[in-house]
């Protein structure tokens, strides 16, 4: 169970949001965010090239075999479960950790997920790392959930 509560008010703004206190989170390394679905992990043409040049690939090659196109975005590859292809089965972990994109990065700090207490509290039964750890400041979760939001 998630620790971070609706904030006090002990912030004279208004408009504040709920999390201005900021957000526990701490990453376990389970994988569950990589997993379940259907779903769409969303690749821009720079984050195709790290992607590719991280495996050695061709980027119009890594495009074409492993990403498909959805509306005007084009998302990674999953499999029929909708876990992501890159999601070792062996160790749970991502193979294109330091080239991932900006989606997994930036998890759970997605809008949706920011947009009331009851659905951070939602995230927190599937991922661990929500409530753990050190409070990761307002500002560095805004900076986050607008990278998000981009995308
Ligand atoms: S579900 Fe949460 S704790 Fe598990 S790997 Fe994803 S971010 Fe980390």
């Amino acid at each position: 169970m998630t620790e971070d509560r609706p904030a006090s008010a002990n912030s004279d703004d208004p408009a504040a949001p709920w999390y201005r206190e900021g957000l526990s989170f701490n990453c376990t390394q389970c994988g569950n965010c990589c997993t379940g679905g259907p779903g769409a992990v969303w690749v821009s043409d720079a984050e195709i090239e790290a992607i590719a040049a991280h495996l050695g690939e061709n980027p119009l090659g890594f495009r074409t075999l492993h990403t498909r196109q959805i509306g005007g975005r084009r998302s990674l590859l999953e499999h029929a479960n909708g876990d992501c292809v890159y999601l070792s089965p062996a160790t749970r972990r991502c193979q294109i950790y330091e080239a991932r994109p900006v989606q997994c990065r930036v998890w759970p700090f997605w809008p949706e997920l920011l947009e009331t207490p009851e659905a951070w509290q939602a995230a927190s039964r599937r991922c661990p790392g929500i409530g753990r750890g050190d409070v990761i400041p307002l500002e560095a979760v805004e900076v986050a959930a607008a990278k998000m939001a981009l995308k």
